[in-house]
């Protein structure tokens, strides 16, 4: 008979966690706020996640139907800086869909699933995992979201660097275009939630894209915004088995939080299937996938913190245009960095 493991949190990290010990005939019970489908802040492509870890998840039919994309555009303050071949190809999906298929595979692989659950306080200790997202921080952050219809991307990703703030453009199939923005919060200004985004962009001093964003068809459903995060490592009990965003956050322009997220749940899972078994305690476990995540996580987010400060500055941002306009700026090696 095996421990049954309760997990907090029914994204990417828990609902990829379940999978991966309902695999291992691990009885999990997820408890997750929300429900599915459902829309979610995110830039919406996977990048850093090799062949075999897809295997691994047990995702790789999930994953096939994401849409690839070979390169990027770079603009900065609206003018375009180059266009860069990724070093990988970036996998666009709607978390609309991707988390909704995780939770089918979660269910029909025998996890049990309690939607509309917000656990308050989180439980935590022997055969608690939590897996709950973004620690609440400061309301440093905006995160804003929307897909739209009929807009022409210059490649398959776009990025742009604006005065404060940022934003990321991927296609994700059935004609749509993910925005999402990672802007300084500022006291609200009002106005709808509609047209939140371009809003917010132009007072960035990102003017063109806001107009194209007008000239598009917003699907209202998908306006989705976050606030109160921090970036970073998350501090936490010396018994608390955090995983996802709940241990360490990356700041989003890496396009790599995703990935952490699935390969949290794939360093966890062989720990957690032996304390299920009896084979270690749980004290134990928690050390060893804390060890695990450092080790493999330390580099990027050491990078991801120096670089994030120099995309928003505007001495930075004229050195990163005028090196990447004369093919000066080394983007695979960065991009390796942050992988
Ligand atoms: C603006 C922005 C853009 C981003 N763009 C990208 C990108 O392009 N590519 C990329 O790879 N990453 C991106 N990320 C990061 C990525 O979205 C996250 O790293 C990833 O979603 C983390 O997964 P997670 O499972 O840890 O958390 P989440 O996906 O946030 O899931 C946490 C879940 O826990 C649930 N929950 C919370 N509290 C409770 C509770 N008390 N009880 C029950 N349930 C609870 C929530 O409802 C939620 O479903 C971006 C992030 C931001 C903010």
């Amino acid at each position: 008979m095996l421990n049954r493991v309760h997990i907090t949190g029914g994204g990417l990290a828990g609902l990829s966690l379940g999978i991966a010990l309902r695999r291992a005939d691990v009885p999990v019970t997820l408890f997750e706020a929300g429900s599915y489908p459902r829309h979610r802040v995110c830039g919406e492509f996977v990048s850093g996640l090799t062949v075999p870890e897809w295997s691994e998840l047990g995702l790789a039919d999930v994953i096939a139907k994401a849409v690839r994309h070979d390169d990027a555009a770079w603009f900065c303050r609206d003018k375009i800086a180059c266009i860069v071949r990724l070093p990988e190809p970036a996998l666009a999906m709607s978390r609309y869909d991707l988390d909704a298929a995780l939770a089918g595979k979660f269910c029909s692989s025998g996890g049990e699933l309690r939607c509309g659950d917000r656990l308050s306080p989180v439980p935590s200790g022997e055969g608690w995992v939590i897996a709950s997202g973004r620690a609440r921080g400061r309301p440093r952050w905006l995160g804003l979201k929307a897909h739209y219809h009929g807009l022409d991307l210059a490649a398959g990703l776009e990025m742009h660097l604006g005065t404060s703030g940022y934003a990321g453009l991927a296609r994700v199939g059935n004609d749509r275009v993910n925005v999402c923005a990672l802007l300084k919060a500022t006291r609200a200004a009002g106005g709808s939630r509609h047209d939140a985004l371009p809003r917010r962009l132009r007072e960035v001093g990102l003017v063109a894209l806001a107009a194209r964003l007008e000239r598009a068809e917003v699907v209202s459903a998908s306006v989705t915004g976050v606030t109160h995060f921090n970036c970073g490592w998350h501090r936490k009990p010396a018994n608390e088995l955090a995983l996802g965003d709940r241990a360490a956050m990356i700041a989003p322009f890496t396009g790599n939080g995703m990935s952490m997220a699935f390969q949290s749940a794939l360093a966890a899972a062989p720990w957690i299937t032996a304390w299920a078994r009896g084979d270690i305690g749980w004290t134990s476990a928690t050390v060893a996938v804390g060890a695990e995540l450092k080790r493999r996580f330390r580099r990027r987010m050491n990078w991801a913190a120096v670089l994030h400060p120099l995309l928003l500055n505007p001495g930075s941002q004229a050195v990163l245009r005028g090196m990447a306009g004369s093919r000066l700026l080394p983007f695979e090696w960065l991009f390796r960095r942050l992988r």
